[in-house]
């Protein structure tokens, strides 16, 4: 009867560690489907660039799930080195024109290219090493926090990660943290907020310095003195880039090419700013709401819970 003695915290620490092996091939399972879902088309050469490309959605249709359209019939372009900007309620499809660019997901129809190539025909590693996003909700790896901000450019080097911590206002956090840039993070290490990890996205993607960028709501989750600053960041980073912005703060889309605006699925008002205004429909509608302050910031945390 050798098991009594086992002692019971012993059982625990058993039980968690293979629990967490579970939740590992989970995951790893689920990253390996994905995989299956784009696989590289046969012979697919990588993406040709020169410079910041146009980017095209042509007639983008998608869905998740067969019995649900998500997307329905998406036409537009980003011009080489412009901003183009999506706005609308939450869960019209703003974030799934993002990972659908990303490649996250293959389309139904139609075709998303870049500089004309379609994404589909080239190598998935060479779209996503074009392009830096910032998601609504950054994942960590469960490494230091200077390995998440060198991803992407691992040779980039320490004081690379430190500039670009500085300019997503981050390093002084670092800085404090028990073992600085060291410091493991993700589910496994010390645990972020949503705004500390937006600002680890954020130096992420100034560090790759991309020619594509996708900014979804990139800096929902800051406190508005942190997303001010940041905003002039994002601002100087989109500059000369091909910037695909999906903002929940009107004021940062006010110089984009052309606002996109979105609902269910459908465009249902495109035009700059100011003739968006000027139609006086859904956009100038949003415009008035945020400018009354009655709602800051659209779909987003109150600034209190912000980290
Ligand atoms: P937004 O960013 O505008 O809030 P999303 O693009 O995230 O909207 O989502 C659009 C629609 O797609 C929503 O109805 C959402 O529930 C659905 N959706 C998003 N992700 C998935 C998914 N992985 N599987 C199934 N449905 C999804
Ligand atoms: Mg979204």
């Amino acid at each position: 009867m050798i098991q009594l003695y086992i002692p019971l915290g012993f059982l625990g620490v058993l039980y968690r560690e293979i629990k967490q092996s579970l939740t590992d091939l989970d995951k790893m399972f689920t990253l390996l489907e994905k995989e299956r879902e784009i696989a590289d088309a046969p012979g697919a050469l990588p993406l040709q660039l020169d410079g910041p490309p146009t980017v095209r959605f042509e007639d983008v249709r998608f869905a998740y799930e067969p019995a649900r359209q998500i997307l329905h019939g998406i036409s537009f372009e980003i011009p080489a080195g412009k901003t183009v900007a999506v706005v609308g309620p939450s869960g019209s499809g703003k974030s799934t024109l993002a990972r659908l660019l990303y490649r996250f997901y293959d389309i139904g129809s139609g075709a998303i290219r870049i500089n004309g190539q379609d994404i589909r025909q080239v190598t998935q590693g060479s779209v996503r090493q074009a392009i830096g996003i910032v998601p609504q909700d950054t994942v960590l790896f469960n490494d230091s926090i200077e390995y998440n901000i060198l991803y992407g450019r691992p040779d980039a080097g320490h004081d690379a990660a430190v500039a670009a911590a500085r300019a997503a206002h981050i390093h002084d956090f670092i800085e404090r943290l028990p073992q600085g840039y060291a410091t493991v993070v993700g589910e496994r290490g010390l645990k972020l907020s949503g705004g500390e990890k937006q600002r680890v996205a954020i130096a992420r993607t100034l560090l790759k310095n991309p020619p594509i960028l996708i900014f979804d709501e990139a800096t929902s989750a800051l406190d508005s003195a942190n997303e001010r600053a940041i905003q002039a960041e994002l601002r100087s980073a989109a500059r000369n880039k091909t910037a695909l912005v999906i903002a929940h703060r009107l004021s940062t889309v006010v110089d984009a090419h052309e606002i996109i605006v979105l609902e269910h699925g459908h465009i249902v008002e495109r035009g700059t700013h100011a003739q968006l205004l000027a139609q006086g429909g859904v956009y100038a509608g949003m415009w008035a709401l945020q400018q009354s302050g009655a709602d800051t910031a659209a779909g987003s945390p109150p600034a209190s819970a912000a980290g």
